[in-house]
């Protein structure tokens, strides 16, 4: 659906990521597909460490940013530094909502809402599918 680029620094085919993820990854990561509800590796998870780029390796979010918003996906306050992620303007499904890609591959993320009055420093949701995410753990 994308052409490849957009300003991105990891650039690869469309058959390349075919091979390189798991279909279930490929449909979120390259076709802003969303995982399930409560069923992805972390979105309960409260381990400390960096969650990178399932696609490309590129830290992306920490766990000192995660906040329990009990709505079934990893949620994050802010991502790890500004840069690290794009946003796009996603107008699907009859909603206007604001898309989360990683800057360097361009692979899509997830969304992110505003002013649902979470108790964090922005009231920012960044609501992002675990299958995009990898955590390292901290040692
Ligand atoms: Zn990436």
């Amino acid at each position: 659906m994308d052409r490849p680029g957009n300003g991105a620094e990891v650039v690869k085919s469309d058959q390349e990521w075919r091979q390189e993820l798991t279909p279930e990854e490929y449909q979120v990561l390259r076709q802003a597909g969303t995982e399930r509800a409560f069923t992805g590796e972390y979105w309960d998870t409260r381990q400390e460490g960096v969650y990178s780029c399932r696609a490309c390796g590129a830290e992306l979010f920490t766990s000192s940013e995660k906040f329990d918003s009990h709505c079934g996906w990893p949620s994050f306050f802010a991502p790890l530094a500004e840069g690290r992620v794009r946003y796009l303007r996603d107008s699907t499904l009859g909603m206007e909502r604001v898309e989360v890609r990683c800057a360097s591959c361009d692979s899509h993320l997830g969304h992110v809402f505003e002013g649902e009055g979470y108790d964090t420093p922005t009231d920012q949701r960044y609501c992002i599918n675990s299958v995009s995410l990898k955590l390292r753990p901290t040692e």
